[in-house]
């Protein structure tokens, strides 16, 4: 697919960052060029416009830029999943685990409704806890994750085997091995 070759030459790999044998896959020049977010942009909107979606969520914080530019050209809300201790309000959360520790997302109570359809969105997947973490948010409110999306997938991370084994659907633009 022409679109995904495109979006992925765009994404720059900045090895031993945030540190040693970690490469880092940098979505910022891809945001940066006016032609590629745009062409970003289209590909989710083209795919969600006729999915009767109720509200947009985006991850902390990358999945805020595309998240909610996708949820203004979906005519839809945008509601912010957020790492521990930024949201004001009564908020739910949720634990996962990293490779050394913990770490909590959370969502404001009043964020969804029950049944609302929701469109997840963040700007990658490597071991699936911060989707997951963020799936569950969202059903504790009563909503339905319709699709979970994000750019890059790192599959030898297993975060994509994992959503689907809780059968999340989920939409990937680009794959690093
Ligand atoms: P996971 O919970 O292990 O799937 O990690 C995914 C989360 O960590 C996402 O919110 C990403 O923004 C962030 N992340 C992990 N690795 C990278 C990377 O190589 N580039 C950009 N973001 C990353």
């Amino acid at each position: 697919m022409l679109d995904a070759n495109y979006i992925r030459d765009r994404i720059r790999t900045v090895p031993d960052w945030p540190q040693p044998g970690v490469q880092f896959r940098d979505i910022t020049p891809l945001l940066q060029d006016r032609k590629s977010f745009r062409v970003l942009v289209d590909i989710f909107v083209h795919r969600y416009m006729d999915q009767q979606l109720d509200v947009v969520a985006g991850i902390d914080a990358r999945g805020f830029i595309l998240g909610a530019v996708v949820a203004y050209e979906l005519n839809l809300g945008f509601v912010p999943i957020r790492k521990k201790g930024k949201l004001p309000f009564q908020t739910v959360s949720e634990d996962y685990e990293l490779e050394y520790g913990s770490a909590t997302v959370e969502l404001h109570a009043d964020a969804c409704k029950s049944g609302d359809r929701v469109l997840l969105i963040d700007d990658l997947i490597a071991t699936g806890g911060t989707l997951l973490a963020a799936n569950r948010l969202l059903n504790r409110l009563g909503a339905q994750v319709v699709e979970a999306a994000v750019i890059v997938d790192l599959p030898e991370l297993g975060g994509s085997r994992l959503i689907a084994q809780e059968q999340i659907p989920l939409f990937t633009v680009c794959q690093f091995d």
